[in-house]
């Protein structure tokens, strides 16, 4: 490759902004390739976080990082824009003309040059085609559509309120981002109490719809077990077995024909790339439209281009679309692309370490694994010390996009921020 070498990373998400920053402090303050970072939205939010921030648990602002800012102060550059394809014979990124919120044209459609492209451009939930579910479902796969979903949320709880009636949510998915959904919006009622009018509150009816025999299905059984009945305990209708044929503006209909009323319908299961990669220059994609890459993360069809994160697909060794999973691709890519850059090393294949994982159900319970199987956390203690644990992730991501000393100073921030304002989104 030349000694000035472009880098072109596409998506600023868990794995892009941790690879932008790293290659900046090394690459890029040495002046030895010019990095390059494209993401449609201005600011990056840590995805894991998204169900609060749609439950309105979490305050916006505190929680999310500049591109730019984040570009100055580590040598990359960055510009905001959609890639709508890839050019691969002339190596360029095309950019989709740039719109400002009301829709008008702010920059038009342009191109970016590379001489290595690193796409990490994650991951939406997949509604297999069910009729209706596209119409008349919301999602939570970005931060628009959390706070999209938290303004209806919190208009129909108003009007539940003024009605004394009862607002019903049905969330189709029992993984991660199901379960912990349901239990954070439970959790911002409960908020909202503290906050509220005279009149008695509203009731909250959420319906967990699962397709499988259990819910988080990635954990082992004793805490999809003891999950169900945390959920149950909070009131929380769970239903497995309970495969969805279709939705409408009333709810969702299932397959056996029973109808589940629903005012508010979430759409958060199946995992599959974002449409935009079947125009990625004939790139190989598999069923769920991920990049195919070796085990180095380089595509299977083009030496230039490198796939991580959610959006990439390993085909020997399929991993979970986790940010774990992202973060230790983009150390990977972070640590090997030095020296391809410099001397055309080839990089060696990526090992992912599986370091556990964790599921915390707002601040009533929390579980984790660990890599050789033994499940911890359940009951107040122990769920604590897992609440903690997937806090700590946050923190350490954290930590290492701003340092260590910005990084404590946030999380100190943050902590001021709890005692000043309230607990829960009320603007
Ligand atoms: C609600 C929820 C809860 C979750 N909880 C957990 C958890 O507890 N633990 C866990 O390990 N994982 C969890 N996950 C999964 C985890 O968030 C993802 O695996 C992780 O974010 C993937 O990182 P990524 O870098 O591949 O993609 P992302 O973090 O999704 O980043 C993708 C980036 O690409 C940008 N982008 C997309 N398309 C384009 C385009 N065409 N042009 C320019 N930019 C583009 C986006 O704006 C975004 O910034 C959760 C996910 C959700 C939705």
């Amino acid at each position: 490759m030349a000694a000035k070498s472009e880098i072109l990373i596409v998506g600023g998400g868990v794995a892009g902004l941790a690879l932008a920053t790293r290659l900046g402090k090394t690459l890029g303050r040495r002046g030895e390739a010019r990095i390059t970072l494209i993401d449609k939205s201005f600011s990056h939010v840590w995805k894991p976080m998204l169900h609060c921030f749609a439950a309105g648990t979490v305050q916006n602002e505190n929680n999310r990082i500049s591109f730019m800012s984040q570009a100055s102060q580590y040598n990359f550059d960055f510009w905001p824009g959609e890639v709508i394809s890839i050019d691969r014979q002339n190596r360029k990124a095309v950019l989709g003309p740039f719109q400002s919120a009301e829709g008008s044209a702010v920059l038009e459609g342009r191109t970016v040059h590379y001489d290595a492209l690193v796409l990490a451009i994650g991951s939406c939930a997949n509604d297999f085609g069910t009729p209706g579910v596209a119409e008349h479902c919301l999602f939570i796969d970005n931060l628009v559509e959390a706070n999209g979903f938290y303004d209806k949320f919190r208009m129909e709880l108003l009007k539940a309120y003024s009605q004394n009636s009862e607002l019903d949510i049905a969330i189709v998915g029992g993984g991660a981002t199901g379960t912990q959904l349901a239990a954070e919006l439970h959790k911002a009622l409960d908020l909202v109490r503290l906050y509220s009018f005279d009149s008695k509150p509203p009731t909250l009816k959420i319906t967990l719809l699962e397709a499988g025999p259990r819910i988080l299905p990635a954990f082992p059984e004793q805490v999809s077990e003891a999950a169900k009945k945390q959920l149950e305990h909070i009131h929380v209708d769970v239903r497995t077995s309970a495969m969805v044929s279709g939705a409408d503006e009333t709810g969702f209909t299932l397959k056996d024909g029973t109808h589940v009323p629903a005012t508010l319908r979430v759409w958060a299961a199946g995992v599959k790339a974002p449409e935009v990669t079947q125009k990625f220059g004939g790139l190989s994609l598999n069923r769920s439209g991920q990049i195919i890459v070796q085990p180095n993360l380089r595509s299977v069809d083009d030496e230039r281009i490198f796939a991580m994160g959610d959006c990439s697909f390993i085909r020997d060794e399929p991993l979970p679309p986790t940010a774990q999973v992202a973060r230790q691709q983009a150390h990977h890519l972070a640590r090997h692309l030095p020296a391809l850059i410099r001397n055309g090393t080839e990089l060696p294949s990526c090992v992912f370490r599986n370091k556990g994982a964790i599921v915390a159900l707002g601040d009533y319970n929390g579980w984790g694994t660990l890599p050789g199987g033994t499940v911890f956390g359940g009951g107040f203690l122990k769920g604590l010390s897992a609440r903690l644990g997937h806090l700590m992730l946050y923190r350490q991501h954290q930590v290492e996009l701003y340092g260590l000393y910005r990084g404590l100073l946030s999380c100190f921030a943050d902590w001021l921020d709890t005692k000043v304002r309230p607990s829960i989104r009320l603007d």
